[in-house]
């Protein structure tokens, strides 16, 4: 059946322009359009009343994990995608090029959600305990990592966690030689920073235009900041090569402080991601709204968390049909309310913040047909 639908009465962000207005949003089976146009050609319209809420692109978040079958991390895809308002969401390496066939087939092709992929540089991803690169046998090498590039449009980089208890006695090395395979692919890599060994002064030089460093704002010791709230100098040239800085939630990664810091000093922008999981479904990450909802908060208007989360976030994975509202582009849309309620919203510090509003999703659109309505 032809799909010609207008979304009407809504607040529109378009994170390629500047400011909010209110106007209608068109869609011609799967593609946004203009009204116009959708009335001149449609016959039976439908129409879709956003009084009272924002249309922005579909959400992407860049960092989650959803491999239920291979990982006990893993959590459903359309609980944290759709259904929170996300239409497109990016495992972070919970697969490697050993198990990604059964990511494909047991969630990728399962899922309302797109579902995109970070491959990890160790073979299993996460599938064989948390301490992935410990074993140099384990690295993906460029001969597989080509193959599977070729054939999986839904990889879209690589992933490589940078912590102590992930590498081990290995430091560096597997950063290295990630480095050298998304050289050879021209692909990014997403560097998870946590608790070094290796430092961040081996880790950001490795990084070039386009790397994502995740988890960028944690509260660990050894972060980006030195005491003065100042960028140590190889976290500050990276920005200046074009690394683009991603909060990734988590357990443990974000700090209210360490991102007040940041925003004290510094006007780069970046992405926001959840790293959702299981274990930090319900406490303390919640949703990629939640998650936004924290960063206005502290100050970033609502425009500002909305670009980072689409347009932003589109770009920094290749992506040109998704995080726009260009027509002819994808109709992926969040239909989302900025609800005015107090509540409290805890970092990965412990630190609670009362927030007097949250963002809430109310209607998500995925290739022009509407697949959750709060
Ligand atoms: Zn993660």
């Amino acid at each position: 059946m032809s799909n010609y639908t207008i979304i009407q009465n809504g607040f529109v962000i378009d994170p390629e322009k500047n400011g909010i207005d209110q106007r209608e949003i068109g869609i011609i089976e799967s593609k946004l359009a203009d009204s116009k146009d959708v009335l001149e050609q449609g016959t039976a319209i439908n129409y879709i009343d956003a009084e009272g809420a924002y249309i922005a692109p579909g959400f992407i978040d860049l960092h989650v994990h959803v491999f239920k079958d291979a990982t006990t991390l893993g959590i459903e895809a359309d609980l944290v995608g759709i259904q929170q308002g996300v239409t497109t969401i990016v495992d972070a390496g919970s697969s490697g090029c050993a198990n990604y066939q059964l990511l494909k087939e047991t969630v990728i092709q399962q899922s309302d959600t797109e579902v995109l992929a970070f491959l990890n540089i160790a073979k299993d991803g996460l599938g064989a305990g948390l301490s992935e690169l410990a074993d140099p046998t384990n690295l993906m090498s460029v001969e597989e990592a080509t193959e599977i590039f070729a054939r999986e449009p839904q990889i879209v980089g690589l992933k490589a966690r940078m912590s102590g208890s992930v590498v081990k006695e290995q430091g560096i090395a597997p950063l290295k030689h990630a480095r050298f395979v998304a050289d050879a692919l021209h692909k990014p890599i997403m560097v998870h920073i946590g608790n070094p060994p290796p430092y961040l002064n081996e880790v950001f030089p490795l990084l070039g235009k386009g790397d994502i460093v995740t988890h960028a704002f944690h509260g660990k010791k050894h972060g980006i900041l030195n005491e003065q709230g100042y960028l140590l100098a190889e976290a500050a040239e990276a920005l200046q090569r074009g690394v683009l800085f991603d909060v990734g939630h988590g357990t443990s990664s974000f700090s209210y402080q360490t991102l007040q810091k940041f925003k004290e000093n510094y006007t780069e922008p970046f992405s926001i991601s959840t790293d959702i999981y299981l274990n930090n479904y319900d406490n303390p990450v919640g949703s990629l709204m939640l998650t936004m909802s924290k960063l206005l908060a502290l100050g970033f208007t609502l425009e500002e968390v909305v670009r980072a989360v689409t347009i932003r976030a589109a770009k920094a994975i290749g992506l040109t049909e998704q995080g726009t509202l260009q027509n002819g582009t994808q109709a992926d849309l969040t239909i989302f309310k900025l609800h005015d309620e107090r509540t409290d919203l805890v970092d990965s510090e412990g630190v609670v913040l009362t927030v007097n509003r949250v963002l809430q999703p109310k209607i998500t659109v995925r290739n022009g047909r509407v697949v959750f309505r709060q």
